[in-house]
């Protein structure tokens, strides 16, 4: 990707910010439409409070506009009918457009959800492009079967698209986890109706009309703006959506699987958050280096991440070192500012309310005896959502702040006595997103992973990996992988056509 952004400034920066940002529709059969109800919604900068735009606030009405377009492109074949190669070539520019609109996109991302800038650059928008670029690859690279059988007979296993997929996506990275489902669900041959957060919409409303300027038909990538339990619920229940594809909080993901019992079965792909723990064992051969990482693994995105290593289980005999130097690389590390500025390392929360909910999470932890080694409260006034960096000492297995999602800047530290004690704590909990085990000895290592009960297990790194690893949980974490080619086949069916051939 190009590097200018990195050279801008933050005054360049808040001059681009200044230009106002029209109001947005739903995208609808490739065209920006108002809701029918006329209604909008405020989009909001967590930055400091002032109004970015407004936004379509869509109703089942919307909704079924939308479907309707996605079901006449499925139905006529505009898409999945075109061959493969076609389809990479749309998807590959696609991916170029977006790389070339990616100082927009970033300002957009940072002003609608607080991110960074630098993030957003460095981070969000590489990841965006590598999942497009490599979905579009795979395309061509999905082969069906052919079975043994007698010779009077033929049988034929293909993979097919599964027509209408609803997408509901999370405002925590809003390009990235829209484009984890979109870029496969579009490479499949699908038709698509996205209802993205309604805290951070602006950047899914361009991608959308980018994919049509990528010479992708109109009506393939709809998209409905809107809340969750109005668009979003008239999505999950629509009877002609054959799959919805989700990423967000475990109670909606509940609640999906609850709207295609009532509705019509449709599959429920569900990436339903974590509480991740990282164990760090007594061999572990450099601790300021996995201190380094494990910082990140909690503090990036302002803790708003569904992986983050929210856990860390310390062997007792290194736990104060450890705390006191995890202290100081976060203290080093972290620097709170005006997202615009490319030298902020840490942003807002993404809204005024879950500002509440997080410093709710950390007074409810000290109120129960747990206290702050770092941070605990907000930062840098009152006009912005912020909450500084926390580390949280003392806590108990039993309590919230170790059993309960924050999706915040906010680390409990617990130390362990043995292995088995370290892994008992580990998988005591409702979720199994992710897991880092950091030791210097292989045998432990391979021990460890394989009694982690988790989707995703790091070893002496935390967050690595690349668009071949399957990302997704186990247990109320959720059922689905994104990335990998696999996540292609999970937006197709098989079909099994056996011929007789006498
Ligand atoms: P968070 O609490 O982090 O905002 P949510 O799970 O509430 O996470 O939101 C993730 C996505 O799910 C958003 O797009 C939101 O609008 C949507 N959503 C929320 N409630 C519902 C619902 N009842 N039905 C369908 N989608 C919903």
């Amino acid at each position: 990707m190009s590097t200018a952004g990195q050279t801008r400034t933050r005054e360049d920066w808040a001059r681009a910010a200044a230009q106002p940002v029209p109001a947005q529709g739903h995208f609808i059969g490739g065209r920006s439409v108002p809701s029918r109800s006329g209604q909008t919604m405020p989009c909001i900068n967590p930055a400091n409070g002032q109004l970015i735009a407004q936004v379509a606030r869509g109703q089942a009405e919307d909704v079924d506009a939308a479907v309707a377009s996605a079901k006449a492109a499925w139905r006529d074949g505009r898409w999945r009918l075109q061959s493969p190669r076609q389809r990479t070539a749309v998807l590959q520019r696609w991916a170029d457009l977006i790389e070339q609109h990616a100082h927009e996109l970033a300002l957009l991302e940072t002003l609608d959800m607080g991110k960074p800038i630098s993030d957003v650059l460095n981070i969000d928008l590489p990841e965006v492009l590598r999942t497009v670029r490599y979905f579009a690859e795979c395309i061509d690279k999905l082969d069906g079967a052919v079975t043994h059988t007698a010779p009077e007979a033929m049988h034929l296993i293909t993979h097919e698209p599964l027509g209408v997929v609803g997408a509901i996506t999370p405002w925590n990275y809003p390009m990235l986890m829209a484009i984890w489902k979109l870029a496969p669900c579009l490479a499949a041959g699908n038709c698509v109706v996205l209802k993205p957060a309604e805290q951070a919409p602006l950047t899914c409303v361009r991608l959308a009309q980018l994919f049509v300027d990528a010479g992708g038909p109109e009506g393939v990538f709809n998209l409905v703006n809107g809340v969750g339990a109005e668009a979003g619920q008239a999505l999950a229940l629509h009877p002609d959506v054959a799959k919805v594809t989700f990423t967000g909080s475990t109670a909606v993901g509940k609640l999906l699987m609850a709207y295609a019992g009532q509705s019509n079965l449709k599959r429920v792909a569900l990436e339903t958050g974590g509480k991740s723990p990282q164990i760090f064992m007594p061999d572990l051969y450099d601790l300021d280096a996995a201190v380094d990482r494990a910082v990140g693994g909690i503090y990036d995105n302002a803790g708003q991440v569904c992986n983050a290593g929210s856990r860390l289980l310390v062997h007792r005999s290194m736990h104060d070192t450890f705390v006191e130097r995890f202290v100081a690389r976060t203290q080093q590390t972290y620097r709170p500012g005006d997202p615009l500025d490319p030298a902020t390392t840490l942003g807002p929360l993404a809204s005024r309310g879950h500002q509440a909910a997080v410093l709710k999470r950390i007074a409810q932890a000290q109120a129960e005896g747990a206290r702050c080694a770092m941070g605990g409260g907000s930062t840098l006034g009152e006009e912005a959502t912020f909450v500084a960096p926390t580390l949280i000492v003392g806590a108990t297995q039993s309590m919230a702040i170790v059993q309960e999602e924050v999706f915040g800047p906010v680390a409990t530290v617990q130390a362990f006595d043995t292995e088995a004690q370290a892994l008992q704590m580990a998988n005591d909990s409702i979720y199994g997103l992710a897991a880092s085990v950091w030791t210097s000895d292989l045998k432990t290592a391979h021990r460890m992973v394989g009694a982690l009960e988790a989707g995703v297990v790091w070893v002496n790194c935390f967050g690595d990996g690349d668009m071949t690893q399957p990302f997704g949980g186990y247990k109320q974490s959720g059922n689905s992988r994104d990335k990998h080619i696999d996540s292609l086949l999970s937006y197709m069916q098989s079909k099994s056509a056996w011929f007789n051939l006498v």
